[in-house]
């Protein structure tokens, strides 16, 4: 168990009137708040928190447009990297630098957007080498979950030279790095956006075409003309539909987001016709092994020169401005939140 020393820090707080208490989304507050260990939730591991990040999950919370905290008062953040300051774990010793993406933290259990995280060791891994602690961060979960829907292709056979990889949301964080690691491991890569004068930055990431994500926003025919070996999808519903329908035989989308909206207005036909896999890919819980080995293979593909070309950095403060923007699709690549 931690120590009993007191530690006082501060951090991002959502609350609630008590009468909605039991509500997500809806009227919230969100205040920059001192708080102590005894504001802290049960945990094996205290984390002196050095930088966090915002996913679109983190917009959500934020802002409450989705029923992301589930829990009030609660410090947002579903993603941090930073140094053990006490440890109960054999696993891991003060002065350990790790990062912790996901397991409910910034929905049910504290998050990132604070100076000081008390968490289970068993949600925790130790930071690859190979990256800064900032680095770890403009990584985050979306790049981290853009490794995962990498590893979801390569599980169904999309190799280099299959065929044009269709990224969805390229310019945001999910798929920008999607963009990077699929380039930097010989795809060929076709990245849909919205933002057009993004063009030069998606090809400088590696996408070999740009498209208009109007050509995937249209009513989804059962089966369209056969393009893509694989698709990233980060939008889901239409995007999402009309990308399935143009899916090469024996090809593989993997789906993450919901961007666009959470239906998916789809027929059997490229499952039953074409023999396609629809990849479903979750970030939140997935195991430790698979975790580390999603980090390891981004230690080996990820091209860290583009990875920092693709990153801001801001305070911890302004994630309360940057929250509508990314809801709004506004926000390019990754952003790095400076929290210590
Ligand atoms: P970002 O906001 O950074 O990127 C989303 C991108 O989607 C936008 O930048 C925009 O790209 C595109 N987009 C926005 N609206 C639409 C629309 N109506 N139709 C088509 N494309 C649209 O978010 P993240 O990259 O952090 O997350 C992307 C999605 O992935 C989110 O839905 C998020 O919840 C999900 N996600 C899921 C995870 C999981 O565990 N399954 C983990 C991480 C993220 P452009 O301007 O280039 O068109």
């Amino acid at each position: 168990m931690p120590a009993a020393t007191t530690n006082q820090f501060n951090g991002f707080l959502i609350s609630k009137d008590a009468n909605q208490a039991g509500t997500p989304g809806g009227a919230q507050q969100i205040a920059w708040t001192a708080l102590t260990d005894a504001d802290l939730m049960p945990g094996d591991v205290d984390v002196a928190v050095t930088h966090s990040t915002i996913n679109y999950k983190d917009g959500l919370a934020i802002t409450g447009k989705g029923p992301v905290v589930r829990r009030f008062p609660l410090i947002p953040g579903i993603d941090f990297t930073g140094t053990v300051i006490t440890s109960g774990s054999s696993e891991f010793s003060v002065g350990d630098r790790v990062i912790l993406n996901g397991w409910g933290v910034g929905e049910t259990h504290h998050g990132g957007y604070a100076q000081i995280a008390r968490v289970k060791s068993d949600w925790l891994i130790k930071a690859p080498a190979a990256f800064t602690p900032a680095q770890t961060m403009a990584i985050g979960t979306a790049g981290y979950t853009a490794m995962l829907c990498v590893l979801a292709l390569e599980a169904h056979g999309v190799a280099p030279g299959a065929g044009p990889v269709l990224v969805t949301g390229a310019a945001g964080g999910v798929g920008s790095v999607a963009v990077t690691l699929l380039s930097r491991l010989g795809h060929d890569v076709h990245a849909a956006t919205g933002r057009p004068e993004e063009t030069e930055f998606l090809k400088s990431l590696g996408a070999s075409v740009v498209l208009d994500r109007a050509e995937f926003a249209g009513t989804p025919r059962p089966l369209a003309k056969e393009r893509f070996a694989g698709v990233v999808d980060v939008a889901g519903s239409t995007t999402l539909a009309n990308a399935i329908s143009m899916t090469r035989y024996g090809g593989c989308v993997a789906a993450c987001g919901l961007a666009a909206g959470m239906d998916l207005p789809s027929s059997v036909a490229p499952f039953i016709l074409r023999g396609i896999t629809l990849a479903g890919v979750d970030s939140v819980m997935v195991p430790k092994p698979r975790r580390i080995a999603a980090y390891d293979r981004l230690a080996r593909d990820l091209d860290v020169a583009k990875l920092d070309a693709l990153t801001v950095t801001h305070p911890l403060a302004d994630v309360i401005e940057l929250a509508p923007q990314i809801l709004a699709g506004k926000v390019r690549g990754r952003v790095v939140l400076e929290v210590g």
